[in-house]
C-alpha cells in the first residue's frame, strides 16, 4: 500500500502509511493501543475504505474492491461462532452463503479440520469447546476460503498465557503448511519476536519502523521503537 491515509471524523488514524509485503511473509503490526493497528488491517481487507492512497494485491489495485473480491480472509479477537450451529457449519458458513456446492464445503471443512486437529469436534457446538478450540475454528472459517492473504487482529488476547504459548507455536506451523501471507496484529512483543517475518512498529496512524524482528531488536530507529522492541539498555 502506499500514501494510505484515513479519518475518522477530525482525527488522522492513519497517516500515509506505505508498506509492502513479499508473498509467503508473516508480517506483523505492533503498537500502543489506540495507534491504528486495526484500522489499518480493517483497510486491507475492505472493511474501511481509505481517503488517500492505495492497496494492491497481487499487483491488483483493491483499493475500492468489495472485502469478498480480495481474496484476504480476516480473523478476529471474539471469535464470535455461531452458538446454533455446528463446527462444521460454522466453518463452512461462508462458503454456503457464497453459494458453493455442498461437498466442495464439505471437503474444504474437512481439510481445515484436519490441519486444526479439529476433526474429531466437527459436530459439536461452540459452547462445548475450549477457548483455543473456538479460536481454532475461527481460523478454520478463515482456511476454507483459501485466501491468498489472513488478517489476524489479535486473535490470542482473549487466551491465558500457557494457551497463547501453544497457539503462538500452532500459528507458526499453520503459516508453514499454508504458505500463505499472514497480516498479524499484536500488542505482545513476544507474538511480534517470534511469530513476524517482519515486524511494523505503528505510533499514532504512523509507520516508525519496518524491519527484520532482529533488525528492529538491535538497531531501533528511534526511542519509541526502542521502548517496545528494542534491546534493553
Ligand atoms: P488499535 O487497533 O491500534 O488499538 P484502532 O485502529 O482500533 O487502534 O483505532 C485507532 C483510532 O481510531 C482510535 O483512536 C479509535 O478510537 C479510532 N477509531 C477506530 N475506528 C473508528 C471508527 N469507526 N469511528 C471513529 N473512530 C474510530
Ligand atoms: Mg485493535
Amino acid at each position: 500500500m502506499t500514501g494510505v491515509g484515513k479519518t475518522f471524523g477530525t482525527s488522522q488514524v492513519i497517516d500515509d502509511v506505505a508498506l509492502h509485503a513479499d508473498a509467503g511473509e508473516f508480517v506483523v503490526f505492533v503498537g500502543p493501543s489506540g495507534c491504528g493497528k486495526s484500522t489499518l488491517l480493517r483497510l486491507i481487507a475492505g472493511l474501511e475504505t481509505p481517503d488517500t492512497g492505495s492497496i494492491r494485491i497481487d499487483e491488483r489495485d483493491v483499493t475500492r474492491v468489495h472485502p469478498a473480491q480480495r481474496g484476504v480472509a480476516m480473523v478476529f479477537q471474539s471469535y464470535a461462532l455461531y452458538p446454533h450451529m455446528s463446527v462444521a457449519d460454522n466453518m463452512g458458513f461462508g462458503l454456503r452463503i457464497r453459494g458453493e456446492k455442498r461437498a466442495a464445503i464439505r471437503e474444504q471443512v474437512a481439510h481445515a479440520a484436519r490441519i486444526l486437529q479439529l476433526e474429531h469436534l466437527l459436530d459439536r457446538k461452540p459452547r462445548q469447546l475450549s477457548g483455543g478450540q473456538r479460536q481454532r475454528v475461527a481460523i478454520g472459517r478463515a482456511i476454507v476460503r483459501q485466501p491468498e492473504i489472513f488478517l489476524f487482529d489479535e486473535p490470542l488476547s482473549n487466551l491465558d498465557a500457557a494457551l497463547r504459548g501453544q497457539m503462538r507455536i500452532e500459528l507458526a506451523r499453520l503459516h508453514a503448511q499454508l504458505g500463505a501471507t499472514m497480516v498479524y496484529v499484536t500488542h505482545d512483543q513476544v507474538e511480534a519476536m517470534t511469530l513476524a517475518s517482519r515486524i511494523v512498529v505503528l505510533n499514532r496512524g504512523r509507520v516508525e519502523q519496518i524491519g527484520a524482528p532482529l533488525e528492529l531488536y538491535r538497531r531501533p530507529a528511534n526511542r519509541f521503537v526502542a521502548g517496545f522492541l528494542g534491546a534493553p539498555r
